[in-house]
């Protein structure tokens, strides 16, 4: 119970002092989702760089939206979450996150996710509610998408693949 509340507060926190929120430059993608069963809303962009390695670096992720607590707090741990990593690793963290949102509330799927998903482990309790999961998830659907186009954008010559 006290878990909880914890989660609570740190959706709360987000919520009301989002870490990076509003729209910059420079962007190599930029997204707009929906979450049309909630009215959430979020524009995303993302600006990439390479390393040293030659690695996709998430140098940015800038963001406007509307919606409910849970989305809108949930693009805010994402951006902490992702920043300074590289698009693989922000891409795993999506699919942790993908995880904990399919764990029914499941605490032991949460604790062993702790250190992968930092503050975004406190959306645990929202995936005993399946009606919620899509408001949590719909900044991680656009930080994917966002990462393909950005990727694409920054190799004009490789396929890209998608459905005709
Ligand atoms: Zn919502």
């Amino acid at each position: 119970m006290q878990l909880e509340n914890m989660y609570q507060e740190i959706i709360l926190d987000h919520y009301k002092n989002p870490h990076g929120r509003g729209l910059r430059e420079p962007f190599e993608a930029e997204v707009h989702h929906v979450n049309p069963t909630c009215g959430d809303e979020v524009t995303l962009r993302l600006h990439v760089e390479y390393d040293a390695a030659g690695d996709p670096v998430v140098s940015d992720v800038s963001y406007e939206g509307m919606g409910c607590s849970i989305s809108q707090a949930s693009v805010s741990a994402m951006y902490d979450l992702v920043l300074g990593k590289t698009v693989p690793q922000a891409l795993a963290a999506g699919e942790h996150f993908m995880t904990l949102m399919q764990a029914k509330g499941d605490p032991a799927v949460a604790e062993k996710l702790e250190d992968e998903l930092e503050d975004a482990v406190a959306f645990a309790g929202v995936s005993k509610y399946p009606a919620r999961i899509k408001c949590a998830l719909m900044s991680w659907m656009a930080l994917k998408d966002a990462s393909v186009r950005a990727l694409s954008a920054n190799h004009p010559t490789a396929p890209t693949g998608g459905p005709a």
